[in-house]
């Protein structure tokens, strides 16, 4: 696939004279890859522990978690936004591992929401430790949160997490909407062969409670290999199923051309469901997202094999600049599509978990 071809200026100059003609004209230089595409969103990897054990992103037994000095701290990530902000990254996403497990999360979300230039906060949680701290990330600033939610069985979600806790993430969900989020987006993977059957019972409950709801294609990050092919759920077959139990849907149209999603709208008006096809259809060509790991490597790409060191920076002598350098080649090496399917294709030595969703 090719990637999307963004910035003539910078087709026809060449990269250093683009950057050099932006600052000329005193604006923010994008972080601008070789095929065009402008990065405004990044990903923050907070922690890699986590409080349940998805097989499709963590080991089950034997997790070895990076010791806390490793982690960047609030003031580094603080930091690392700050210097990211000022070359156009205007989104934000926490992520992990599962965020919530991180402690004093509200108030890393107080810093980053003062940030010049961040116009975008949001979260994605697992939902176990949401009940408690709801209130808190809204009084601190976080704008929405993603909540991933695979099935309402408990035995389902027993299957896939390989713990108990539905009924905790349930509370959660409710519990941020009385905290005053709004546009509260369910987040599901479903996999062929076990929960082909949460489709529809999650779609109903998301139009009942007026939740958004989004079918994510399972993806070759899991932590064990197993990743295969034939287990991915593609959202035409998840339409399909929809349309059958439900009702017809027809394209809801999208206001960004960087999300992921394709959405759809039921046709009797009560409800959208986004389908996001990353094996199926990939979207590489209009991707702007970046990703921090919770050690402080930036990534290019879920399925990046490379990784700049952007603690080193942040440790050492380096100075805003080395940062700022360090993020244009990361952004510069970035290759046009994932190549999922490819015989070449490899996926990365890290799951999921390490490198944050
Ligand atoms: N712990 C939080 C959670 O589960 O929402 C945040 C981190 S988790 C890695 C972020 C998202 O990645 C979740 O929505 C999860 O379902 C998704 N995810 C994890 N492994 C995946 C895979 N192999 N393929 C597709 N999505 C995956
Ligand atoms: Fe934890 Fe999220 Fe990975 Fe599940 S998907 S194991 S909740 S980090």
């Amino acid at each position: 696939m090719a990637a999307a071809s963004g910035c003539t200026l910078h087709r026809r100059l060449g990269r250093s004279e683009c950057l050099m003609s932006f600052s000329d004209r005193n604006m923010k230089p994008p972080l601008i890859d070789a095929f065009g595409r402008v990065h405004t969103s990044l990903r923050l990897g907070v922690t890699d522990r986590c409080n349940i054990r998805c097989f499709y992103c963590m080991p089950a037994e034997k997790v070895v978690f990076r010791p806390r000095s490793e982690l960047l701290t609030f003031e580094e990530i603080e930091r690392f936004v700050a210097v990211a902000a000022t070359m156009g990254i205007n989104k934000l996403r926490i992520t992990g591992g599962e965020p919530l497990v991180r402690s004093e999360l509200p108030k890393l979300v107080q810093r980053l929401a003062q940030v010049p230039g961040i116009e975008e906060l949001a979260l994605t949680t697992n939902g176990i430790l949401l009940a408690d701290q709801a209130a808190d990330l809204k009084a601190a600033g976080l704008r929405r949160i993603n909540v991933s939610l695979d099935t309402l069985d408990e035995e389902v979600f027993r299957q896939v997490s390989r713990r108990s806790g539905l009924k905790r993430v349930l509370d959660g969900i409710f519990s941020a909407k009385r905290a005053g989020f709004e546009k509260i987006r369910l987040n599901a993977i479903a996999i062929r062969g076990l929960s082909e059957n949460e489709i529809v019972p999650l779609a109903e409950f998301a139009r009942e409670h007026d939740f958004e709801l989004r079918f994510i294609e399972y993806m070759p990050l899991d932590a064990d290999g197993a990743w295969k092919q034939e287990e991915v759920l593609t959202g035409e077959a998840m339409l399909r199923i929809l349309e059958k139990a439900i009702c017809p849907l027809e394209p809801a149209g999208r206001n960004d051309s960087s999300q992921p999603a394709v959405d759809y709208r039921f046709v009797d008006g009560r409800g959208v469901i986004g389908f996001i096809c990353s094996v199926s259809e990939p979207f590489c060509g209009n991707c702007n997202r970046l990703r921090l790991t919770a050690e402080g490597q930036v990534r290019n790409c879920l399925f990046s094999t490379a990784e700049w060191d952007a603690r080193a920076v942040l440790r050492g002598p380096g100075n805003d600049d080395n940062l700022r350098q360090l993020l244009r080649d990361c952004v510069w090496a970035k290759r046009p599509a994932h190549g999922i399917g490819e015989t070449e294709f490899q996926p990365p030595a890290r799951p999921m978990y390490q490198i944050g969703g």
